[in-house]
């Protein structure tokens, strides 16, 4: 089934911070912009991105007492549709009166399977056969944390039960204070995430598989250093224990294969992550590690002009709510300016 409709202002896909940060000033420069959030695949891709998969949010500014991850992002979605925002479902183009009035991000929404960026209007096709066509798109997909996809370890990590792929964002519950954590990985982030897990916790293991870290001999030499963290090395994590919450995992020697258990309050992702451009089949420039490269750093420009991005798809930096909306209300300014530049407002 393919349906055309007419021919849109500003389409943004993704529906993270940055996503429905773009929305609420497209929507408020009278763009009416319209939003593909994505269905969920899997455990670990949501409509709402990775906040979906976050407990409290202690650090958003303006929430005092803190926010759930779920609960910001359907208020994200919720501000964005009042001002007229549409989605994209599975019954097609919808506005604020026909989702979920409550919990917006639980519509089914229908996922971007292809764009054709090579010429303007550029033409976003949706995965139910939805065909849209848009003077100026807004890229907002987001990264996802890599998991190592084990059953209890994603269980946990949505139920907040101790288990995340965000230092930052979860490390200062109180949880964690004065407990002993893990971070898994032995990259630049885990060797940063660990250190900062120190703050709060009585110790902090890094579970390393191999026998060196691939952290900067600067940052390898920080976690060395630490008393509180202890590297594990040659270690896999072959099971996260615990039913509501994280009781520690079942570590396994990757020499060896031998396994024994190491108690845990909290464990900790550091395993890299993935930036969702696939459905882009290269249209747009990527970096070394796969990010969509800004045309100026400063803006959101890409090299397709009237394609702008913004949040973690373009920064593997920060990854942060604060930062990714913030990136979206540039999207949303560089997509106004541009479209009254072309005569389209
Ligand atoms: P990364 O460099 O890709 O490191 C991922 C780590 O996870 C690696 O140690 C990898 O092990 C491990 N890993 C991956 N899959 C695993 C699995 N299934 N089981 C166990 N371990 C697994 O990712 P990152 O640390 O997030 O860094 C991303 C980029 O950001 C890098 O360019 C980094 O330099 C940069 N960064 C910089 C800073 C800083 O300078 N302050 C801070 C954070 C990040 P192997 O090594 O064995 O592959």
């Amino acid at each position: 089934m393919s349906e055309t409709h007419p021919i849109e202002k500003v389409t943004i896909i993704g529906s993270g911070p940055a996503g429905w940060t773009a929305a609420i000033y497209a929507a408020r420069a009278n763009l009416n912009p319209l939003v593909f959030p994505g269905r969920a695949t899997g455990k670990d891709l949501l409509p709402g991105g990775q906040l979906m998969l976050t407990t409290e949010v202690e650090n958003y500014p303006g929430f005092p007492s803190g926010i759930t991850g779920p609960d910001m992002m359907q208020d994200f979605a919720k501000q964005a549709l009042r001002f007229g925002t549409r989605v994209v479902t599975d019954d097609g183009i919808q506005t604020n009166e026909q989702v979920n009035k409550d919990a917006p991000l639980y519509t089914p929404f229908q996922n971007v399977k292809s764009v054709d960026l090579s010429k303007r209007p550029f033409t976003i096709v949706g995965d139910n056969g939805v065909e849209v066509k848009s003077h100026a798109v807004i890229i907002a997909t987001g990264a996802k944390a890599n998991w190592l996809g084990q059953e209890n370890e994603l269980r946990l990590a949505q139920s907040g039960g101790g288990v995340s792929a965000c230092a930052v964002c979860d490390g200062a519950l109180p949880m964690f204070r004065d407990a002993e954590l893990a971070v898994i990985g032995g990259g630049d982030s885990a060797v940063e995430e660990a250190s900062y897990l120190t703050k709060f916790a009585s110790k902090v293991y890094m579970i390393v598989r191999r026998d060196v870290l691939r952290a900067s001999k600067i940052m390898a030499d920080r976690a060395m250093n630490n008393p509180k963290i202890e590297v594990l090395w040659n270690t896999k994590v072959a099971d996260v224990l615990g039913d509501k919450v994280i009781t520690g995992v079942t570590l396994q020697d990757a020499k060896t294969d031998e396994q024994r258990e190491l108690p845990l309050t909290g464990l900790f992702m550091a395993l890299g992550h993935t930036p969702i451009t696939e459905f882009l089949n290269g249209q747009l420039d990527l970096d070394d590690a796969g990010y969509i490269k800004l045309k100026d750093p400063y803006r959101s420009t890409s090299n397709i002009e009237g394609v702008f991005v913004a949040g973690d798809v373009a920064d593997h930096v920060y990854r942060q709510a604060i930062t990714a909306a913030g990136m979206g209300c540039k999207a949303a300014i560089d997509a106004e300016r541009w479209l009254a530049e072309q005569g389209i407002d």
